[in-house]
Formats: structure tokens, sequence, C-alpha cells
């Protein structure tokens, strides 16, 4: 039999934790393929400073490369592996940019090479990375965009064009009702072949409340790849969310028809199948602290713990830190909670002191039920660990993703960029979440925090979310199984890949 050809391709990831640790998944998917070999590109201040998510790094398999290349920006920028709020996107963001260069002889010397594993066929890349495509239009070398969040968020940047074109840009802001029919027209955004959208729920990177800067940067990022990527690689699956994809299909939304490629969940390949605290043990990638929170977990029952977390960005009030420590209380249930300083607390992330953002006596009076894990917790093994019942989570789509494949359901409190789209999946159609009332000034307040815990880990409507969850979580391991929607899809991005390397012979 012929000897199957070897994919050489690039992955430039955008090293915020939300965006790198899918494209690490998505490095590990591919690098397990017998078809592909990876080659990873980060800068070097990356690689010494995110520990938690370049730790991953070190179990991958031998078809894959990390390489690092220059910044010239100093390392002690960043803390103990969380990024701290918008702002640290958009230096991100400029420290890439000066990542073309030394990327562009990368890609020089890359392609020189004849020997195993060749010229590299494609370039896979973040899309908010605008400079990856020019480089790539200069290499004539195919550029693929990894986007890693839901459907309908992808099909309203595709949308994009159409926006500029008919100056709705930036978005109006105003106060519209919930109820989208009875918005103002200019406070809605329609897609074609989706249901109408109010634009405060579209990202929030497209409202007029956003700062400019970031916003030019982002469409414009997002106005090239419909016309000039090769195609788009999405970290979901067909089968959760339809109609944004087979909108996709049609020209009025992808007039070049670059094809769109669910391949997720991602991380659903990852070794993390059955975590205990005996497993983490053996795993290089747990900490001390992260140890315990597993063993606490271990001693708990089934499905009776709610994980409470906002992601690796937002930073909650101290405010509503507090209303959700007296809620919590007041519920009488079982918690573990990452906790990090909230905005304008003069403690730094690495020696946090919990009892001090906490309500006085917080800690004593719940330490038999809840467990506090100061900054960063092994939210996978969390969420796929037997007691955790439910996710008080900030919707971001990799903590949707995950919450959804280990068939957790959630409350939804979502604060900004993708998440309150990722909401209206989670709440409206797959019905796998609830979200609390907010209080005029945004807060949710102890009462409705109290009331929420409950209804998720002790209701009757808890346990139909869960079951819907525990369904979903079944059709996502279904997609990713050889032969499932996520599987194929992978195959046919195989398939451009055998057509790019003949072509290029
Ligand atoms: N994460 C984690 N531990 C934490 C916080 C976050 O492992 O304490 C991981 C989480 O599992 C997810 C990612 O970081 O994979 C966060 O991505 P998401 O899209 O949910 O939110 P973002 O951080 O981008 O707002």
């Amino acid at each position: 039999e012929m000897e199957m050809k070897v994919f050489h391709v690039v992955i430039v990831p955008f090293a915020v934790h939300g965006h790198l640790l899918p494209a690490i998944s998505l490095a590990r998917r591919l690098a397990t393929h017998p078809r592909f070999f990876v080659t990873f590109v980060l800068s070097q201040h990356r690689i010494s400073g995110a520990r938690s998510a370049v730790s991953h790094l070190s179990s991958l398999p031998s078809s894959f490369r990390l390489v690092a290349i220059p910044d010239s920006v100093p390392s002690h920028a960043f803390g103990y592996g969380v990024d701290e709020g918008v702002d640290s996107v958009v230096a991100e963001m400029e420290r890439f940019r000066l990542m073309q260069q030394p990327f562009e002889s990368l890609m020089y010397d890359l392609m020189a090479v004849d020997a195993f594993p060749g010229a590299p066929v494609c370039i896979i890349s973040d899309p908010w990375l605008a400079w990856v495509q020019e480089s790539a239009d200069k290499l004539h070398i195919p550029r693929y965009a990894f986007y890693p969040s839901q459907a309908t968020v992808l099909a309203t940047l595709f949308y994009l064009p159409v926006l500029q074109a008919q100056g709705r840009l930036p978005l109006k802001a105003s106060p519209a009702p919930d109820n989208v029919e009875e918005c103002d027209e200019e406070l809605v955004v329609r897609v074609p072949n989706l249901p109408p959208l109010r634009n405060l729920d579209c990202v929030s990177v497209l409202l007029e409340t956003f700062p400019n800067h970031i916003r030019d940067a982002y469409v414009g990022a997002w106005l090239t790849i419909p016309k000039a990527a090769a195609g788009v690689l999405v970290n979901t699956f067909y089968e959760l969310d339809t109609v944004p994809f087979d909108a996709l299909q049609d020209p009025s939304l992808n007039p070049n028809k670059i094809p769109v490629f669910a391949i997720g969940p991602l991380h659903a390949h990852s070794n993390l199948a059955h975590p205990t605290s005996e497993t983490a043990e053996s795993s290089n990638f747990v900490n001390q602290v992260e140890k315990k929170c597993l063993q606490w977990l271990d001693s708990q029952s089934a499905s009776s713990v709610l994980y409470i977390s906002f992601g690796s960005l937002f930073l909650p009030s101290l405010a509503q830190i507090h209303e959700l420590a007296l809620g919590i209380e007041a519920s009488e249930q079982f918690f573990v909670w990452v906790l990090r300083p909230p905005p304008g607390t003069l403690c730094s992330t690495e020696k946090i002191d919990v009892s001090t953002i906490l309500p006085e006596g917080f800690l004593s009076r719940t330490k038999e039920r809840g467990f506090i894990i100061p900054n960063w917790a092994p939210q996978r093994l969390i969420l796929s660990h037997p007691s955790t019942g439910a996710f008080l989570t900030h919707c971001g789509w990799n903590s949707t993703l995950e919450s959804i494949c280990m068939g957790v359901p959630m409350v939804a409190v979502p604060q900004f960029a993708d998440q309150r789209l990722n909401r209206m999946l989670i709440v409206n159609q797959l019905k796998v979440g609830v979200e609390p009332r907010r209080s005029a000034d945004g807060l949710v307040e102890r009462g409705e925090v109290e009331r929420v815990t409950r209804l998720v880990l002790t209701g009757k409507e808890g346990m139909e979310l869960r079951s819907r969850a525990k369904q979903w979580s079944a059709a996502a391991m279904k997609a990713v199984e050889k032969g499932g929607s996520s599987d194929r899809n992978l195959e046919s991005f195989i398939s451009k890949m055998e057509q790019l390397s003949s072509k290029n012979l």
C-alpha cells in the first residue's frame, strides 16, 4: 500500500487562555492523528509566563513541535497563568504584531525543508491575528482561521462586511427591550437565515461602548476572513446548533463559500476522562492545592457541589463576590469557588489572601461545605468529577463547551465578549442552564444566588437541566467518535490538505 503523506501544519494561537487552551487541544487532536505534524508557534515570553497552559504542552506526542520566536516584551508582564482584564488582550495583540517578522523568517526556514516533516501545507491561526493572513498571502500558503466559539457568533462575524457597508458599526448600545421583536430596527442585527439578534447580545467588542482601537483591530481582522482565508475550523459540533452552520453555507453570508469545519469539542480528545485525586496525582500539571480540591470533591456525594468560576479574564467586583458568598451560604449547598482579587484590590494574584475579599466570618461558617481555590482551578477535572452538580459560569465558550461535555447544568452569568450569545444557547436553546435575575446595577443579589443554587442542585428543574445536559454530553462524544460529524469534518479537512499538497508538488 502507498505510504500516506503526513501534512505539516503551523498553528499560531492567540495567547490568552480562552484562545490558547483550545488551540492546544487542536494541536493535540491533529498531532495524535497519523496524518499530521504540528509546529506550534508561541512567543518566548508566553512560554516562560503561562504555567498552567504551557504545562499542557509537555504531554503532547512527538509529532508536535513547539517553536518559540522572540518578542521584545519582558516576561514579568505576566502573572500566575491568569490574564488580567481586557487590557491584557490588547497588550497581547500588540506583542503579537511584533512577531510578524520573526514569524515570516521561521516560515521561510520551514518551507525550505525537504526532509520530514516537509514544508508546511497550511497555517492555522487565531482570527484576531490579521497579520498572519498578510504573511500567508505573501508566502502563498493557505491560512485557516481557528475559531474557539460557537457557530451563531461566527455567523454574526461573517456578516460584518454587510454591517460595515451599511455604516452600522459600531453597533448602537442603547437600552433595548428583552424581546427582539419590540426593539427599534437600529438595535437589531438580522443575519440572513438566523433569528434576529439584539445588538446588546452580539459580541460586545462591536458595541459603541467598547474602546474604538480594540474594535478597529477586531473588525479589521474579521473582515479579511470570509475574503482571504482558506477556511475556518470551529471548536463546536454541528448538532449543537445546526441553524448557523447551514446559514454559513449560504452565499448571502459566505460569498466565497469558504469551508467551515466544525471539529469540536476538541478537548474531548484529551486524556482527562475519569479524573479523581488519584489520577490527578499522576498528572504532571496539577499542583498541591489543585490536588486537595479534587480530594475534597472525592469526599462529597454525587452531583452535590456548585462549581463557581468567571474564567481567566473577568474579575467580579467586591460587591458581587459578597452577594455570591452570602447567597451560597444561605442556600446551604456545597461549593468549589475559584477566587481572584477583584479589580482595584492591591493584592497580587500570586499571594491572594481570600479572607480579605470575603464577608467576615464566611470562611469559618462554610468550612465544612466549601472549598475556595485561589486564582486557578483544574477546571476540566472539576467539571468531570462526579460530585460536581452545577457550574455557575460567565459563559465563556470553553467553559460552556466543557460543561456541556461533562453533562453539568449551568447558572449563566454572562459578562462580555461572546458570553451573551452563549447564554442564549445555554438557557433558551439547549435548556441546560438558568439565568439569575440581576439588579438595576447588574448585580446578582444574594437572594437570587440562593434561589438558583437550590434550583440547580436540589430542585426538579435542576434534575431536568442535568438530564438534558447529559444528553448533550452524549451527543458531543458521538460527534468526535469515528464517523461522527466532527470526525467526518476533520476527514474533509484532511481531503483539503491532500488537494493542497498535490498542488504544491
Ligand atoms: N480555566 C481553568 N481554570 C480556571 C479558569 C479557567 O482551567 O481557574 C480554563 C477553562 O477550563 C477554560 C479556559 O480556561 O478552558 C477559559 O476559557 P473561557 O472561554 O471559558 O473563558 P475566558 O477565560 O476566555 O473568559
